[in-house]
């Protein structure tokens, strides 16, 4: 895999500030596939410079300029589709299917929706007497996971320079190769220097830095709810804004006259993709006791058919912390029914897909996020107990119902405290804001919420 040994910084490749490096690993084999740059403070600040020099000119840019360097931004991604697949493939380890039609897709379509909404969009309102300014709120620090690594790279970079804002990404540890590659189809689509930044790092030296820089005015992060909380802290002592894209516990509910094979498929393959490495993955299934035992059975033959087809998880870390949490649900009571903790595979960070029946709410499993391909089954007495369930967690970023019809599954989502939910399956839509309630997180992003976010207003009264 191509890595490139330097930082994106100011429009060009240039030397890192210490010799720090991180090994890349595949984590299907564990092979070391490449070696990055560790930033640390002076690159951060090195290229938070950068970002505010070029800040005047890109904010002054008319945002149909800046829609057509997103359109190139897409153009540039979707002619390198095939290698942005590989690569997230090698670094993250998904199967390569799976990398082209969401790792590699998804953000195609999101700077797309970017470009139409730069050159759409009312950076100017009028109120009674007054004209209301949306302005870019400036620099921005991005600090993004591993785990949809290109996807949530453009999900913030795309909405800021839509707004004007400059921007430096700090990406996760786990999967910088597809950051650098981004970096590059930034230069092809001729987005002026300074006005994207790549820093790659570790969280503590070079996120930290980032958090913490004087010239950052707002920082958009996305990752786990204990970091989020330690950078929505700092961010709130230096009075800069945040946007805080967090962890999940999602309910899948399914009500009685619901499709219940279609229900539970369809959940599981949710729960399973990306080897469950999603944060509005629906990890909790919730079945009427009537229908437990048979959806149980549905679950437990969908996710057995999965095999190691789904892909290994991201590092050993993260393999220790399922199976941990897979023991510990049998420990507290839960009923394995799929999967389990024994390795399908000699080499790779693989967990088998795995589902647990008989859990209850106030078990571990039911409660935290797993981020792993753990599928966790729990029975409600009736519609009241089961919204009951589905909002108690401290959690409330996605969630699914299904019912006999659309309107009864959108009354009940109506009810539901979480950000987003799918009806009766329900089908993915660049435009719609996601983002979470309660501790899942701040802010929005997607859609014109998300454009929101890298933008202040300011009033002239006439
Ligand atoms: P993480 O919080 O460990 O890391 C996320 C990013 O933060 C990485 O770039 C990391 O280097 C950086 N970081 C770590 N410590 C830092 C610090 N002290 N200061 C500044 N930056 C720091 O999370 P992860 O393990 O990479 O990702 C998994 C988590 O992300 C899960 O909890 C998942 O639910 C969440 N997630 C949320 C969303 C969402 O949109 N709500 C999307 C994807 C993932």
């Amino acid at each position: 895999m191509k890595a490139h040994d330097g930082m994106y910084l100011d429009g060009a490749w240039r030397p890192a500030a210490g010799a720090d490096t991180i090994e890349v690993v595949n984590p299907a084999d564990e092979q070391v596939i490449g070696r990055v740059p560790a930033g640390d403070a002076s690159d951060i600040d090195a290229a938070v410079r950068a970002a505010r020099a070029a800040l005047p000119g890109w904010a002054a840019t008319p945002p149909a300029e800046r829609a057509a360097r997103l359109a190139a931004l897409r153009d540039a991604l979707a002619a390198r589709e095939d290698e942005i697949a590989e690569t997230v493939t090698a670094e993250l380890g998904s199967p390569l299917p799976f990398s082209r039609s969401v790792h590699a897709a998804l953000p195609i379509a999101v700077a797309g929706s970017y470009a139409e909404l730069a050159a759409t969009h009312a950076f100017e309102e009028r109120t009674g007497n007054s004209t209301v300014l949306l302005e870019p709120v400036g620099v921005v620090g991005a600090i993004t996971p591993w785990n949809y690594p290109l996807h949530q790279i453009v999900a913030k970079v795309a909405p800021a320079l839509a707004a004007g804002c400059t921007v430096v990404l700090k990406p996760a540890e786990d999967t910088p190769l597809v950051a650098q590659l981004f970096a590059e189809t930034v230069h092809e689509a001729g987005v002026p220097a300074g006005v994207f930044n790549l820093v790659t790092g570790r969280g503590p030296v070079a996120g930290q830095a980032l958090v913490e820089h004087p010239g950052v005015d707002l920082v958009s992060f996305t990752g786990s709810t204990a970091v989020g909380r330690r950078i929505g802290a700092l961010a709130g002592a230096a009075v800069k804004r945040v946007a805080l894209e967090l962890g999940g516990k999602s309910a899948n509910v399914i009500l009685p006259g619901a499709d219940l094979a279609r229900a539970v498929n369809v959940g599981v393959a949710n729960v399973m993709s990306n080897s469950g490495q999603t944060c509005s993955a629906w990890t909790r299934m919730l079945v009427h006791r009537d229908e437990y035992e048979q959806a149980v059975t549905l679950a437990a033959t969908a996710a057995a058919k999965y095999g190691d087809r789904i892909g290994p998880v991201v590092n050993a870390t993260q393999r220790a912390r399922v199976r941990g949490y897979i023991d510990k649900g049998v420990a507290e009571g839960a009923r394995l029914v799929a999967g389990g903790t024994e390795s399908p595979h000699p080499r790779g960070y693989f967990v088998s897909p795995t589902v647990l029946a008989d859990v209850t709410p106030d078990m571990t499993v039911a409660q935290e996020e797993i981020f792993g391909p753990v599928l966790t089954m729990l029975r409600y007495e009736d519609e009241e107990d089961a919204l009951r369930i589905a909002n108690g967690t401290v959690y409330g970023l996605s969630g699914a119902v299904w019912a006999a019809d659309d309107a009864a599954a959108a009354a009940f989502a109506r009810r539901m405290e979480t950000g987003q939910v799918d009806i009766n399956g329900g089908r993915f839509n660049p435009l719609a804001p996601f983002g979470g309630h309660k501790q899942s997180g701040v802010g929005r992003e997607l859609g014109t919420h998300g454009l929101a976010e890298f933008l202040q207003t300011k009033s002239l009264q006439f």
